[in-house]
């Protein structure tokens, strides 16, 4: 997911309530779609939280790492109570990560699958640690293996990310893609095959983003399990 322009250089009042107050005392929850955007963590985690505050975000994706480099510092204590704070202080009630761009679960080649899997369960280790539920991931490329291949091979690396991370709150949500070069997952029929290929993916959300189906930059997502993909198979 690309990242916003949604900063603004002034505050402004929107329909759905003054900033500063919302950041004082967190909106009462009420039914109906989340709406939100990708924030930039510039400065620190926490501060994708209070930028999406900023502008009345309800819901706010972020990245918890350099989004395209593997190399991925611990995550300090610090960082993860400046978050919680952060969280509570904006009242953002849902929150999505994404992972970076370099996974490449589908890869034919097994050191890049290999390490894909292990980038994605130490992502999900991070979305575990911040309450962050859901770790918006793309089933990647099958680089000339064909879709078959890389639906199987993408299937069992994220049963593989899933068995370590048992246990664990967190979980992918599989975002489909707009199917460039050799992508898989640009058809939710291939998402559905992906989780229901292997039990542990009965765990994956398929997520429906908006940089890939959607009006850019707002998106809605909605915390049931309606959306699973095996029931959209
Ligand atoms: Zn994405």
């Amino acid at each position: 997911m690309q990242q916003t322009a949604l900063e603004l250089p002034h505050r402004r009042r929107y329909p759905w309530g003054c900033l500063a107050r919302r950041a004082a005392r967190p909106p009462a929850p009420r039914p109906g779609p989340l709406l939100g955007a990708h924030q930039s963590i510039a400065g620190g985690l926490h501060r994708a939280l209070e930028r999406g505050g900023s502008i009345g975000c309800q819901a706010v994706q972020l990245f918890t790492r350099s989004a395209r480099q593997w190399a991925l510092r611990p995550l300090a204590e610090d960082e993860v109570r400046a978050f919680a704070a952060a969280r509570a202080a904006t009242g953002i009630r849902a929150l999505l990560a994404h992972d970076s761009y370099l996974p490449n679960p589908a890869a034919p080649v097994e050191s890049l699958r290999a390490r894909s899997v292990r980038e994605l369960i130490a992502e999900l280790e991070r979305c575990e640690r911040l309450g962050i539920p859901y770790l918006v991931a793309h089933p990647g490329a099958h680089g000339g293996a064909g879709e078959d291949a890389g639906v199987r091979t993408a299937a069992r690396s994220l049963g593989e990310v899933l068995e370590a991370c048992r246990g664990f709150t967190a979980t992918i949500a599989l975002e489909n893609t707009a199917g460039q070069g050799t992508q898989i997952g640009w058809r939710f029929a291939q998402l559905g095959r992906l989780c229901a290929r292997e039990a542990p993916i009965s765990r994956t959300d398929a997520s429906r983003t908006s940089c890939r189906c959607g009006s850019w930059p707002t998106w809605t997502w909605r915390r049931t399990s309606s959306r699973r993909a095996s029931r959209m198979a």
